[in-house]
């Protein structure tokens, strides 16, 4: 099984011989609800997870929440949860925990496995203050005049080697994160520790004074302490490579003297009318929205599918639309196909899985199987089904035709062959109404 490494720009092999294969993905800040970009991110690693699988392994997967610490860009210094909690008007960790359980449905009704754990980061103070007091024992970072606690970037050699943004070419200036006015002794240092100054919620004490955790931290702590001291594949959206994974990758390379992280797989960006989607660009797109008007949010799966992980996709409704469609299409032939549950796996599609997770190749192969002439269609998506996770098992949804609808599609055969067309249109939305899709034909009118 290969996958893209960010930090050695090539495929690299992943050992799915071992037991058990080790991840972390980067998780939401919940804040707010995760719109279908961040969900695209999050299903990554429920992609890999699921060939991992495949290939006879088990992937332990942890993802953290992140409901402290992670800055706004908008308004330095400037908590995202705290803000939400003073528009909202209620405690920030209600926000938090109410966008978490939102979080939690949006991924089951992605099809997406659950983690081996979902750790908060307001859950995981002390294990941080730990990991900073040792980081300040290895000098790889120290008080700053306004007693927050800082990494010092240039203790650590190989700072840049995920992004390409080695210090020198780090121009002072840029907003890294807080505004620290003098605190730091460079200025691409980021905080570990934040000292409270006046804010009064979500703050704790430390040995260094009353004051709340960076968000780099955060990852380190976790993966670290819930992955044994190692991560094999480390999951995140391409704009965490700087600064966020950047500094999480000096933090625990400091911390255990050896590099934590494999294998730093990053995911494309989702665009929805030509831009990244994001709640600044105003164009949103929840999985709520989706459902809502009737599309099952597995198209949404399926879109993503469709496209190269490492690849930009521009959503657009239509093609949300298509993919639904199709769903239809391959669940109902998957059950005109035969009722035998089986298996069997298709050479090409395998290894389209293990080279760089090659979901449109897997995707245009099962298109060529659904119009050949093969005797094993069914085994064959169903092989491919264990990693998209399309559901395409699913029993049809049947409904019986009543009496009431039996009078209409009568009354409006009757309206074509009399040349009624007015009638005929309204008894069609009347039909379309209680649930009937009609289609005229030259033999006449069907309806499914
Ligand atoms: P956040 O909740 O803001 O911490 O983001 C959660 C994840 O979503 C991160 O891995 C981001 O990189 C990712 N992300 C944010 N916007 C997009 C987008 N438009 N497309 C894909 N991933 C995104
Ligand atoms: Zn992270």
């Amino acid at each position: 099984m290969k996958l893209y490494d960010t930090q050695s720009r090539q495929l690299k092999e992943i050992e799915v011989t071992r037991k058990q294969i080790q991840m972390y993905c980067c998780g939401p800040t919940v804040y707010r609800d995760a719109h279908v970009g961040n969900l695209r991110t999050f299903l990554l690693s429920d992609l890999i997870a699921r060939v991992v699988q495949l290939n006879g392994s088990h992937p332990y997967l942890i993802q953290n929440i992140t409901d402290v610490g992670h800055m706004s860009e908008d308004f330095v210094n400037d908590d995202k949860m705290l803000t939400q909690a003073k528009l909202e008007k209620v405690d920030p960790f209600e926000i938090a925990r109410k966008y978490e359980a939102k979080f939690h449905q949006d991924l089951a009704d992605l099809n997406i496995v659950p983690a081996a754990g979902y750790p908060r980061a307001s859950e995981s103070i002390d294990l941080m203050l730990t990991l900073i007091g040792k980081l300040i024992d290895a000098d790889f970072a120290y008080v700053g005049s306004d007693s927050s606690v800082y990494f010092s970037a240039q203790k650590f050699a190989s700072y840049g080697a995920i992004s390409g943004n080695k210090l020198d070419s780090l121009k002072p200036g840029h907003r890294y994160e807080y505004s620290e006015d003098g605190a730091k002794r460079f200025h691409a240092d980021w905080a570990l520790w934040k000292a409270a100054d006046d804010r009064t919620e979500m703050v704790w004490e430390s040995p260094w004074g009353k004051g709340f955790p960076g968000w780099h931290i955060e990852c380190s702590a976790m993966s670290l302490e819930l992955l044994d001291g190692h991560v094999d594949i480390h999951v995140g959206g391409i704009d965490l490579r700087f600064p966020h994974h950047e500094n999480e990758r000096a933090q625990s390379n400091a911390l255990i003297n050896t590099e934590a992280v494999d294998l730093w797989v990053h995911g494309e960006h989702l665009l929805f009318e030509g831009k990244k989607m994001s709640k600044s660009s105003g164009n949103v797109v929840l999985l709520k929205d989706v459902i809502e008007r009737g599309i099952d949010p597995l198209a949404i799966r399926l879109c993503f599918l469709e496209n190269k992980y490492r690849s930009q996709i521009d959503l657009t409704w239509s093609s949300i639309e298509a993919a639904h469609e199709t769903l239809k299409r391959w669940r109902m032939k998957m059950s005109q196909w035969g009722s035998e549950k089986s298996m069997q796996i298709d050479p090409e599609i395998e290894s389209a899985f293990n080279t760089d997770l090659d979901t449109p190749r897997v995707i245009m192969r099962l298109r060529e199987i659904e119009k050949s002439d093969s005797d094993n269609k069914a085994s064959f998506f169903r092989y491919a089904d264990q990693v998209l996770g399309l559901d395409l098992d699913r029993p049809l949804e049947t409904k019986v035709l009543t009496p009431q609808m039996k009078t209409l599609l009568d009354e409006r055969a009757l309206a074509r062959t009399e040349k009624r067309w007015a009638d005929s249109d309204r008894l069609r939305v009347e039909l379309e109404n209680l649930g009937l899709e009609i289609k005229d034909t030259p033999e006449g009118q069907s309806w499914s």
